[in-house]
């Protein structure tokens, strides 16, 4: 096992990776930019290295300044986190090209699943259901595209085989909008990802955003932890997710979930990863894959009693799953709330100084965040300021659990959306379960304020 791991991230996830390396007896160094020479974990810290100004480009992305902290600690592996560097083959190829171990999967596999088109692809061939629409990246000629779509069916949506985060994606109602969107969509995916390939799929009108957690070691044993419902989102940003997938069968989850480990295999996949899908009147399409840990890990994590980011570092260096599918059980109903420094309803952030912060507790409640009383919200990164995570025996205590601790936590000096967490947990429709990815939108646009 490694003896010491640089965490090459901020926030929230940096702290929980600290938490597991301490629980390990790994030695955890952390990175910082100036804005977070004040965060917790950098207090914690067994060393910290300050990698430059808080402009992410200058230090969070900054490869070379990444990797100089980890030869200058001797550290052996390097955590990437979410966001940032973790999806970049680049950075993972330097960083093992540089002698340390990177904690997630190989260069090639990110690779592949990096480009939207390549990944689908893979897909098919694993034998994983996907989202009906071109055959790889649209072809140039508009009179074809035309035939494409038509043999699709509209709506369509465009994507960006290099889109990320909600952007880079497009949808079509007529045959008079199509060529129209394919350029728009082509030239912004030029300038925003460098690939202004782009491909088509069917646009799903109410589909439910439902992934499966897999874990792969290298000794080509993969299996999966159950499913999440992420389906709560504005402007395809997940807020609330929850495990399991409130109404789903367990047979179908099993199938789609089998199909998954089964293809980390074909794919020659290691460490910890994500099968995003829509799910539709009963039927699973594969979006993407994401090649690290989720922000959502928790949920997992409480309802099959797994350490997820302990495993990613087990499997990194080298060790095999210490289990096989059947010892995998899922036990009762976790949710969790990302809280965000923003105005709740007109969602702009709301950086600043915290100057007071009561984290919930009681039984099942958990919450993962690198605040406290008196911390100063830089505006420069994202807005997630913690993530609160309840577990319960059934899906009503945790929704229970979820109200209480909401309506214990005390944030003052910056807004936050924990307001809007209280509605959403107590909304008739929400508490139902199973609403799809326009609920939010729907919702918001009914509670102006
Ligand atoms: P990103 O990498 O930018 O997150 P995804 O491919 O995961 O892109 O899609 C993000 C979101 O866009 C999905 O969660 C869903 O809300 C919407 N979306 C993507 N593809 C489709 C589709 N074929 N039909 C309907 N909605 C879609």
């Amino acid at each position: 096992m490694f003896k010491k791991i640089l965490i090459a991230n901020r926030g929230e996830i940096a702290l929980r990776i600290q938490r597991a390396c301490r629980e390990m007896g790994i030695k955890s160094v952390v990175v910082y930019s100036e804005a977070d020479r004040d965060a917790k974990y950098v207090k914690l810290a067994d060393e910290a290295v300050c990698i430059g100004p808080a402009p992410s480009a200058q230090s969070y992305l900054n490869m070379p300044a990444i990797i100089s902290a980890a030869e200058v600690t001797d550290a052996e592996a390097i955590h990437p986190g979410y966001g940032f560097l973790s999806e970049n083959a680049d950075f993972a190829e330097r960083v093992e090209k540089s002698g340390f171990a990177f904690i997630g999967p190989s260069p090639e596999s990110i690779r592949l699943m990096g480009d939207k088109v390549s990944a689908k692809n893979a897909m098919i061939k694993a034998g994983v259901p996907c989202v009906p629409g071109s055959e790889g990246a649209l072809p140039e000629d508009p009179k074809e595209i035309i035939k494409i779509a038509r043999a699709v069916g509209y709506p369509v949506i465009i994507k960006a085989a290099g889109g990320g985060g909600g952007r880079g994606m497009r949808v079509v109602h007529t045959e008079a909008a199509l060529i129209h969107a394919v350029q728009t969509t082509r030239a912004e995916a030029g300038a925003a990802f460098g690939n202004p390939s782009v491909y088509m799929e069917k646009f799903l009108e109410n589909p439910r955003h439902v992934e499966i957690q897999v874990l792969a070691d290298q000794h080509r044993n993969a299996v999966y932890l159950g499913e999440r419902d992420c389906s709560m989102q504005r402007r395809h940003q997940k807020i609330i997710e929850e495990a399991p997938a409130p109404g789903i069968p367990r047979r179908i989850i099993e199938r789609i979930g089998a199909r998954c480990a089964d293809a980390c295999k074909k794919i020659g996949y290691r460490g910890a990863g994500t099968f995003e899908f829509l799910y539709e009147n009963g039927e699973f399409y594969f979006i993407e894959m994401n090649t690290r840990v989720q922000v959502e890990h928790p949920v997992t994590e409480l309802v099959t009693g797994i350490d997820i980011v302990q495993m990613q570092i087990r499997v990194a260096a080298g060790e095999k799953l210490p289990f096989a599918q059947r010892h995998i059980t899922m036990k009762g109903h976790a949710i969790e709330c990302r809280i965000n420094a923003e105005d709740p309803y007109k969602f702009t952030p709301s950086p600043g100084r915290i100057t007071m912060w009561h984290a919930p507790g009681g039984p099942g409640v958990r919450v993962d965040s690198h605040v406290y009383t008196n911390y100063f919200v830089p505006p420069n990164y994202d807005s997630m300021i913690g993530k609160i995570i309840v577990h319960g025996d059934t899906r009503e205590q945790a929704l229970a659990r979820m109200s209480i601790a909401l309506s214990e936590t005390l944030v003052e000096g910056i807004l936050t959306n924990i307001p809007l967490h209280r509605e959403l947990v107590v909304d008739a429709k929400f508490v139902e379960g199973g609403t799809s990815i326009h609920y939010l939108e729907g919702w918001m646009s009914q509670h102006k304020r």
